[in-house]
């Protein structure tokens, strides 16, 4: 009776085949940083063999790849924090972006079980890390000749600002200011997110870097997923588990933040913000109950919500309810709860039972 998150494993296969789609002439590094976006790493990496590479945030999330036996390029973006990290993904064998000029004077040491492969990272306008085009030239140079540590020809990357906003132009001149520098050192280069490779044709190089959408939802502010042909796959659901009857003007749940307005049956639904369904989500914020959608009403416990069921009289204790996935957009809700997929997904916690289907 518990709260489920069933993932959709053709779902996944078809997100990736939409990226490669979008994108014929280029590799797909698959971004499977933070728990695959709450979905399981292992389980991603798995499910989407299919890729040519496979993209984490940390060292930890690499070595952690490499253990479960996973052979593909593995890119960490952001880089080694310390020389101990530089020697576990020395041993392992994963791919460092050099993202400041510290992680630049981290290689200089001798004695690393066998050379890295170095992505540098170009603030082309994000701002937050990467060399200032002027300085990559130099930073290029060191690596290139730092034959000790790194090894084979440097890449270079840069990532979207703006890109979840089609009407915005920063991206273009990210754009502008990145593809010289791919020309002139004549090596490969990175820019496009999923916002790229959907809105952006001019990003797509040498290898792109999807993230959000493999896992079905849409990286841009607005729009909807299903638009691009992209299917969800995490569908987070539970049951019913008390439905009562209240007079007009009770009030429901913490702090009583929502009143009847007449007679009415009320559901108590097993998912709270204990689960990952956020606690700031709104009174009137959809759920899909037996394939209808109703109302949340009143404060998100941390086990439980409560829904309106005037319009579902016929429910019963068992009933199943979606929160989000299969029929109801994970973007939906995130924009009611005032954020995105991307956090929706992160925050599923262990305590729901993943299941794929
Ligand atoms: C997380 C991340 C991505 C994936 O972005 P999406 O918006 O999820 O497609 C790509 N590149 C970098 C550097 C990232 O940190």
């Amino acid at each position: 009776m518990g709260p489920r998150a069933l993932i959709d494993t053709s779902a996944f296969r078809s997100n990736l085949q939409r990226a490669r789609k979008a994108a014929p002439g280029s590799r797909v590094i698959a971004v499977i940083k933070a728990n695959a976006y709450g979905h399981g790493m292992l389980r991603a990496a798995r499910l989407l063999d299919q890729a040519d590479a496979f993209g984490v945030a940390r060292v930890g999330e690499g070595v952690e790849l490499r253990q479960s036996g996973v052979s593909h390029e593995i890119l960490v973006l952001e880089g080694a924090f310390d020389q101990e990290q530089l020697i576990a993904a020395s041993t392992h064998d994963l791919q460092l972006v050099i993202n400041s000029p510290w992680q630049l004077e981290l290689l200089n040491q001798p004695g690393l079980p066998r050379p890295v492969v170095c992505w540098l990272k170009v603030d082309t306008g994000m701002h937050r890390l990467g060399f200032a085009p002027q300085a990559v030239e130099a930073a290029y140079r060191q690596l290139q000749e730092n034959r000790v540590a790194v090894r084979g020809p440097v890449r270079l990357m840069t990532h979207l600002a703006n890109g979840d906003d089609l009407q915005d132009h920063t991206s273009s001149r990210q754009i502008a200011a990145f593809m010289p520098l791919v020309t002139r050192f004549g090596v490969e280069g990175s820019i496009a997110n999923s916002a790229g490779i959907l809105g952006w044709p001019s990003t797509r190089s040498d290898w792109n870097r999807p993230g959000i959408m493999l896992y079905g939802a849409s990286p841009f502010i607005a729009g909807d997923a299903g638009e691009y042909g992209l299917k969800p796959v995490m569908t987070l659901e539970s049951r019913l588990i008390a439905i009562n009857h209240y007079h007009k003007g009770a009030r429901i749940g913490y702090s009583g933040t929502w009143a009847c307005p007449e007679p009415m049956p009320v559901g108590v639904v097993a998912i709270g913000y204990g689960d990952g369904y956020p606690r700031h989500t709104p009174s009137g914020t959809p759920v899909l109950l037996n394939d209808h959608r109703v109302p949340l009403i009143g404060r998100v416990s941390m086990d439980m919500i409560t829904i309106d069921l005037r319009r579902q009289r016929q429910a019963r204790i068992g009933d199943r309810v979606t929160l989000w996935g299969r029929g109801l957009p994970a973007d939906e809700i995130a924009r009611a709860a005032g954020t995105i997929a991307y956090e929706l997904f992160c925050g599923v916690t262990s305590r729901v039972d993943f299941q794929e289907i």
